[in-house]
């Protein structure tokens, strides 16, 4: 444990009802136990009924909801006049809410639903609402729940039969609006975008809401991705008990791997273990773990600690788990939970003893067991049964019947993926662990926050994966409960995607001049370029779309660009899957072991034209990993800055030119690299944005670095330097990329780049810029802090590395970012 940080208590800020809110929306409210609403929820609330635009940006379990609803369902209630019998009683008003996924549309069309009030049922819209259902929608329907990109494919193409509905709009509500980052983000900042006009169009002008997870900056955020200006609200006035947060890092062990690195036990092996102990002691604990995967098997393996034997524990599974369905569960289980078969119970007493509880070993159990059955008679059902797994793909019933299990306590323990943040209501938990970083601090926080039960003290530990962000942040408590630095990322003037929302708004509606400031300042000449090329037409009223295809069909707004490639089964011709074209030459290249659902599969073939990648299930005992080469090229400087005599940053356009050339094969087990096939791939260019600096032969010199230091000291500040981005800018390490050469042909010099993953990029690089000095100061910090003597993966080793993580230079990166730092 490397830090524990007491949360105080916050106490409840009340605020009274509003005087314009109806009557008989409050007494709903009321009925639900609901005698007044917390200071935050009243502020939004009458913000909004004042038509101000807001984001309300508040912890997890802030009721967040009850801040738009009670001006919303107060304008949408039926007068008192109207038949409220009838569905076709007249409508004052309308009000369409968008969900980043349609699982959460539903639960909140069922809750509002559940309030019984005088007005048309709240309907979803999604891909499985009939034709019937949308005609009833757009001609009664008051409250219509969707997405994005339904409002992209359905509603907008279809607006005039959609204008009854949108003519008496008045609220827009934007649920989980940190979802919508990096290039979805730019696409439903476009989506927004035509829908006001559209909007506007029919005379109609409603009011945004947005509702947030915390992050450092909401009010920008929400600004860009609506391009009105929104107010924060922020100051939460709900009541939490005292939170004990501990920071946790496992230890390293003697085990071996790439390049002879000591690595560390496994996150989900740490996990398992604590959550073992903690349900031992009547916690009713949430562990939070980013695969599904992972989830299933800190499940198992807390289970087994639990006295299971091993034929339940498997054979349970075998029906329940879709990881031990193919193969040989035993020995590929417990060797990626980082323990060996045989090691599996030397690692339980050792996790036991650590805690100061456990009982450890099956045998000890079943000697407990004998000895009267202590833990069968103190809690029935026993213990193992106490603990489940949960994942995106369960069943609606599924979810509701675990939240009831958790709520009586019948269930203790729970390993989920994120899916529980969306799509289950959860109360009732006194401790949460979080196995790895989830990837920004809102999500820590709203997962954190799902712990301590009717204001009662909660735990919360976050367990540190092998990767430099985790071990930065272990080390690093004040960049977890300091001021947040992290920012959700989003460009709404992305060109790559800006273009084909111009055209599918100009098939909307023809595009005026005036229309196209609504798309922001690259809008006009992207248009124009447009017209150009054939896309649009220029006509007296403006821009047309004269073409015979749907122009909404010309994205996806979860796309990433390309045609995905379909991974298809050889033996049945099943569909298991698909990847990002981007993804597709290092991922599923003829002969890449691809990993689905817990079993392996082989690639017999590469089909790119046919985007189709076919695959054998086969268990080889190795993993692959491409090499490939990369070119990058500046195309445009669109920022720069000097630091001191020697240190130049910048951020601009390049293009990256990428080829995968080969693979390594590496023994699943050791990691160590059995051989090396070549591959005939094509190289692929990628138009993007990055953040390079480039540091002068003179300072390189006073830090006693020599020439053949220095490619593995670029190129290991660049690997940390990825790792660390994500705690500024809300993205993934896999969402950016990297380059670093000892002297680049634009520069002449030492040169680190550090690039957005998709075309037009997705704003990330440019915020490193931004916070370049917090940025490099961390990666040194986390590349300091590691014990390791050469280089980890908690430090400089990346698993996406094309160049097998060859050179790097752990100690020459601390000095090369220590000369950049020196210059401040
Ligand atoms: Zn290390
Ligand atoms: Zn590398």
């Amino acid at each position: 444990m490397t830090h524990v940080e007491r949360v105080p208590a916050r106490p409840a800020r009340y605020a009274e009802w509003p005087s314009w809110a109806d009557p008989r929306v409050v007494e709903r409210f009321q009925a639900l136990g609901i005698e007044r609403p917390w200071a935050h929820q009243a502020l939004a609330a009458n913000l909004l009924h004042e038509h101000r635009h807001v984001v309300l940006a508040t912890g997890t379990a802030s009721g967040k909801s009850l801040g738009y609803l009670l001006p919303l369902l107060t304008d949408l209630i039926d007068d008192v006049s109207a038949d409220t019998t009838a569905t076709r009683a007249p409508r004052r008003a309308t009000a369409l809410y968008l969900a980043p996924t349609k699982a959460l549309a539903a639960d909140q069309a069922r809750r509002i639903r559940e309030l019984r009030l005088p007005i048309a049922p709240a309907a979803c819209l999604d891909g499985d609402t009939t034709p019937e259902e949308r005609r009833w929608i757009r001609d009664y329907g008051v409250f219509a729940l969707s997405n994005p990109d339904m409002v992209h494919y359905a509603l907008l193409p279809d607006h005039r039969r959609w204008s009854p509905f949108l003519r008496r709009l008045r609220y827009v509500v934007i649920d989980e609006c940190h979802a919508y980052r990096g290039v979805l983000g730019s696409h439903v900042a476009a989506v927004l975008r035509r829908l006001r006009r559209i909007c506007a169009h029919y005379g109609a002008d409603p009011v945004f809401a947005l509702a947030s997870a915390t992050t450092a900056d909401p009010e920008t955020t929400a600004a860009r991705l609506t391009g009105l200006p929104v107010r924060a609200v922020t100051e939460d006035g709900s009541p939490h008990g005292r939170v004990m947060f501990a920071l946790w890092e496992p230890p390293l062990t003697e085990r071996r791997g790439e390049g002879g690195a000591p690595t560390r036990r496994s996150a989900i092996a740490e996990a398992a273990g604590l959550l073992a102990d903690l349900v031992r002691d009547e916690v009713r604990t949430v562990a939070f773990v980013r695969s599904r995967r992972g989830a299933e098997l800190v499940s198992l393996i807390a289970r087994q600690q639990l006295g299971q034997t091993s034929a339940e524990a498997w054979g349970d599974n075998t029906q329940k788990v879709a990881i031990t369905a193919h193969g040989h569960p035993e020995t590929r289980t417990m060797a990626e939970a980082g323990i060996a078969p045989e090691s599996g119970i030397a690692s339980k007493s050792k996790l036991g003893s650590g805690t100061g509880t456990g009982i450890g070993a099956e045998t000890e159990h079943e000697t407990e067991a004998g000895n009267g059955a202590r833990i069968g008679a103190q809690t029935a059902p026993v213990l193992h049964s106490r603990i489940a797994a949960y994942r995106a793909g369960y069943l609606r019933e599924d979810r509701r019947a675990l939240e009831a299990d958790l709520l009586s306590g019948r269930l203790l323990g729970v390993a989920a993926t994120n899916a529980l943040e969306l799509g289950v209501d959860l109360s009732g938990l006194d401790a949460v662990l979080l196995v790895g970083y989830p990837g920004t601090r809102s999500s820590v926080w709203q997962q954190a926050g799902r712990a301590g039960r009717s204001g009662r003290d909660a735990l919360a530990v976050l367990i540190a994966r092998d990767d430099p962000l985790d071990t930065y942040l272990v080390h690093h408590p004040e960049a977890l409960f300091g001021k947040s630095v992290e920012s959700t990322v989003l460009n709404p003037n992305n060109p790559y995607v800006l273009w084909s929302h111009l055209c599918a708004a100009a098939a909307e509606l023809p595009l005026a001049e005036q229309d196209l400031d609504l798309f922001g300042p690259t809008a006009p000449a992207l248009a124009a370029e447009l017209g150009q090329a054939g896309w649009l037409r220029a006509r007296p009223g403006g821009w047309y779309w004269t073409r015979p295809e749907r122009a909404a069909d010309l994205t996806d707004l979860r796309g990433s660009g390309g045609t995905p490639v379909r991974i298809v089964e050889a033996e049945t011709g099943r569909l298991l899957g698909q990847v990002d074209a981007a993804a597709a030459h290092t991922t599923v290249h003829q002969g890449a072991v691809y990993l689905h659902q817990g079993a392996n599969y082989v690639v017999d073939s590469l089909d790119l034209d046919g985007a189709i990648a076919v695959v054998h299930g086969e268990e080889p005992g190795y993993t692959t990993h491409a090499r490939d080469v990369s070119q990058l090229r500046i195309t445009t400087e669109e920022r720069t800055e000097t630091w001191g005599a020697h240190i130049r940053l910048a951020f601009g356009a390049v293009e990256v030119t990428n080829q995968v050339v080969g693979y390594l094969r590496r023994d699943a087990a050791t990691g160590s690299v059995l051989d090396e096939e070549p591959l005939d791939l094509p190289s692929r260019t990628l138009a993007t944005k990055a953040v390079w600096w480039t540091i002068s032969p003179g300072a390189l010199a006073h830090a006693e670095l020599a020439a053949p230091d220095i490619p593995g000291a670029a190129h290991a500040a660049e690997h940390a330097a990825i790792g660390l981005l994500p705690l500024f800018a809300e993205c993934d390490r896999w969402d950016i990329g990297g380059l670093s050469t000892a002297c680049h042909v634009d520069t002449g010099l030492p040169t680190v780049f550090v690039h957005d993953g998709l075309p037009g990029g997705g704003g990330f690089a440019e915020r490193g810029y931004e916070q370049a000095r917090a940025w490099l100061s961390a990666t040194r910090a986390a590349i300091a802090a590691c014990e390791c003597p050469v280089g980890c993966p908690s430090c400089v080793q990346s698993p996406k590395c094309g160049n097998g993580n060859q050179p790097l230079d752990k100690t020459g990166a601390i000095r090369l970012l220590g000369v950049l730092l020196d210059e401040l």
